[in-house]
């Protein structure tokens, strides 16, 4: 199969690459740098530009395989030097808190470490190794990709030109083109929306506690979440179609302060929010994952609630199956990996699902005729934690990430 490894070419407004990536955020960033060490080809295509990529802030907890997966590419050393591992969080109910020991139960940790970081790591990394990444590039249209040349349009600076490629790696989130590319009725998809959203902030505070408070209470649910030593990202459970500015920063404290239990209250430090946003709930998954030459990854397949911590987790995951996949194909000359890509990484997708709903339906008040019920299975959920070591068990290895199983590992 040598004769498929052949390097980037750019003639014109024509391009050819081995492999297209459609979105330059976490996924698509990271197989870029995957592919370039199994010395494949790539192409990144990214709609904003990298300061735009940059400042969006998003998830902050890295998963025990996010963090291995980052260092065995080179691009763990700022991640370990700034990052705070965590060996718990502390599940706040009913005036009580359990902590989750994950050193104790299940011998790992998680890493506090910002998307925006992680990204801007990624970035650096591509910079370095010389991976073609075109900005302000906009995919508007995938072609043949039932064939063996699928070719994506794109646009950019006004003009629009094709890029010709062997595979489409789709890594362009939920609202991207590449799932959409996919003919009626070869997806299936899988979706429920929560009655909820969260209003997150920002503040240039000292973190609460030194590690995450999740809280349940009859108002909402709270988290306590940090960046860093002087930076503390915080949430409230609120109506899905809230307007970040009906929130006043006073308003957010005093529910936040309700929310939380008193001890933790006592050391909470306040100051004005440096950014502010709502982002609604959803579990969605669209099967499979594979289209003839193109490959979805990431936020472009599934969605998860932010409850588990788990979307850009379960964006790295993705891209090593597929990685894998492809540089079994290119080197190997095997159809295995990529025919098995979209059920390996399902498999890993629902267990992040489902821990997802039910972290998601435990912790946060539903707003509805059943919420009596709903909310004793929730207190009863969380007395089953704080009195049962398998419990926690669970909870731990859930949380702290399911380990990869790549299909040659199966084997
Ligand atoms: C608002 C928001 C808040 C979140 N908060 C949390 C959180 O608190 N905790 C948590 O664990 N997770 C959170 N997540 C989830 C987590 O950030 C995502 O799971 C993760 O970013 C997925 O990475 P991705 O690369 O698959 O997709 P994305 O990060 O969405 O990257 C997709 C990239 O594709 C680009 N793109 C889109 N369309 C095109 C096109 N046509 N052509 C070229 N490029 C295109 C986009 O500009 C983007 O850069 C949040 C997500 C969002 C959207």
């Amino acid at each position: 199969m040598g004769e498929r490894l052949q390097v980037t070419s750019w003639t014109g407004s024509h391009m050819r690459t081995q492999v297209a990536i459609v979105g330059g955020g976490p996924a698509g960033s990271l197989l870029s740098l995957l592919l370039r060490a199994a010395g494949i080809d790539s192409v990144v295509l990214e709609r904003r530009s990298q300061a735009y990529v940059l400042s969006r802030i998003r998830a902050g907890v890295l998963e025990h395989g996010t963090c291995e997966t980052l260092r065995s590419i080179g691009v763990g050393a700022r991640m370990d030097d700034q990052g705070f591992g965590h060996d718990g969080v502390n599940l706040a109910f009913g005036g009580r808190t359990v902590r989750i020991d994950f050193a104790d139960l299940v011998g790992r940790q998680v890493m506090i470490y910002g998307q925006t970081e992680v990204q801007h790591d990624l970035y650096d990394a591509m910079d370095d190794r010389g991976v073609t990444v075109v900005d302000e590039a906009e995919a508007i249209a995938l072609d043949g990709l039932r064939g063996d040349t699928p070719t994506v349009t794109f646009t950019t600076g006004g003009t629009t030109e094709t890029l010709e490629c062997d595979w489409i790696a789709g890594c362009d989130g939920y609202h991207g083109v590449t799932r959409q590319a996919v003919p009626d009725g070869v997806l299936s998809t899988f979706e429920r929306v929560y009655p909820f959203g969260w209003l997150g902030i920002l503040s240039e505070t000292p973190p609460i506690n030194d590690e995450l408070i999740y809280a349940h209470h009859p108002r909402g649910f709270a988290l306590c979440s940090m960046r860093h030593e002087m930076l503390s990202r915080y949430y409230v459970q609120c109506p899905a179609d809230d307007e970040p500015d009906a929130w006043s920063d006073d308003r957010f404290w005093d529910e936040l302060r309700t929310r939380l239990p008193d001890t933790a209250v006592a050391n909470l430090k306040t100051g004005p929010s440096i950014e502010k946003s709502v982002t609604p709930l959803r579990s969605f998954v669209a099967e499979p994952m594979r289209h003839g030459r193109l490959l979805l990854a990431g936020d472009a397949a599934h969605i998860v609630p932010p409850t588990g911590a788990k979307g850009l987790n379960l964006a790295v995951s993705d891209v090593v199956y597929l990685a894998d996949a492809l540089r079994n194909w290119y080197h190997d000359g095997s159809t295995d990996g990529v025919d098995a890509y979209s059920d390996t990484a399902l498999l890993r997708v629902w267990k992040a699902v489902r821990f997802s709903w039910w972290m998601t339906t435990m912790m946060h008040t539903f707003p509805d005729a059943d919420d009596a019920f709903d909310e004793r299975i929730a207190e009863t959920e969380l007395a089953y934690l704080e009195g049962s070591r398998a419990a926690q068990t669970a909870f731990a290895e859930n949380y702290t990430g399911l380990p990869y199983r790549l299909p040659r590992d199966a084997g």
